[in-house]
């Protein structure tokens, strides 16, 4: 169904009851040691809604390399494209503050060592996709090569550019649809986002095919040739937001590949999104088939 290219991250988190100024230094809670990146929670999130997931990326060859790929794995992932690299893994250095905000640093590690290659090496997987789900936490030319190699074997690319960074046209004409929340939106149209529905057809004038912004508690709005729609979030009482848009473009893409049109997906992955931000952490938190009936 769908093929993930994109990152893997050890999480390590710690509580904070204030931030340390530079040079300072202050008292944490226990470190947690958690896997994320949001490819991998992509894959991860895809497979526990019951989809045939397979994730293209790099780990590093130290231990959270096997955290690593050890969740991918559990959660069914398949992983012959998946290389173990010299070097360290992707980590995100996370502190969480006392209102819950989190403050993050990312070490790209093996995510910054995926190249246009491991592509061309993966490119049987890659086109045999349905769906192709991208992030821009591993380099842009491998991001490219991936999205070129999809859509040339007829595969759909959705892109997920975050973090926010530039897009080559190229690119993003390849997309169908480009994922963003309120934030990334921002950033590519250069400005606040305003009316949702005028934001996603703004976006969509940008070269996709098709974009979706995903609007938090008030769920998302879609774009595409058909129009615009808005996809109401079920109300939930939000525990933990992380993961939450991984949760919704995994189930988005998952969709997609079954056959669904853009507004149906869309509404299938509020469900997902919504689901995740009741339960702490990101894959820990992503639903199962059997609760999003
Ligand atoms: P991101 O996590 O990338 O910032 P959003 O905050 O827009 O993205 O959330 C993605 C999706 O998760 C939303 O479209 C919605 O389906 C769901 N979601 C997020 N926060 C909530 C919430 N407080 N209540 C219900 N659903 C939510």
């Amino acid at each position: 169904d769908v093929v993930v290219v994109g990152s893997a991250n050890a999480d390590l988190v710690v509580r904070v009851e204030r931030w340390p100024a530079p040079g300072h230094t202050v008292p944490g809670s226990d470190l947690a040691v958690v896997p994320g990146g949001k490819g991998a929670n992509q894959a991860v999130a895809a497979a526990r809604l019951g989809g045939r997931v397979a994730f293209v990326g790099r780990v590093g060859d130290d231990p959270y390399g096997t955290l690593l790929r050890g969740s991918l794995e559990r959660a069914g992932v398949a992983l012959d494209a998946l290389v173990t690299t010299p070097g360290p893994s992707g980590t995100a250095l996370i502190t969480v503050g006392p209102e819950g905000e989190s403050s993050i640093i990312v070490s790209p590690g093996a995510n910054g060592r995926v190249t246009p290659d491991d592509i061309d090496r993966a490119a049987g997987v890659v086109g045999a996709a349905r769906v192709v789900s991208l992030q821009l936490e591993i380099p842009m030319p491998a991001v490219r090569r991936a999205a070129e190699t999809a859509a040339a074997a007829g595969a759909r690319v959705v892109l997920n550019p975050s973090p926010a960074g530039p897009v080559p046209l190229a690119v993003l004409a390849l997309c169908d649809p480009l994922v963003v929340n309120e934030h990334e939106a921002a950033y590519l149209l250069d400005g606040a986002v305003g009316d949702p529905a005028a934001g996603a057809a703004a976006l969509r004038a940008l070269g996709p095919r098709s974009a979706v912004i995903t609007l938090g508690a008030a769920g998302a709005v879609t774009a595409d040739a058909t129009g615009t729609a808005r996809i109401p979030a079920p109300r939930v009482r939000a525990v933990d937001t992380t993961g939450a848009g991984d949760a919704f473009t995994a189930a988005l893409c998952l969709r997609l590949a079954r056959g669904d049109d853009l507004a149906a997906a869309a509404r299938f992955a509020v469900r997902a999104g919504a689901a995740a931000v009741r339960r702490e952490g990101a894959q820990p938190s992503f639903p199962t088939a059997a609760e999003l009936p």
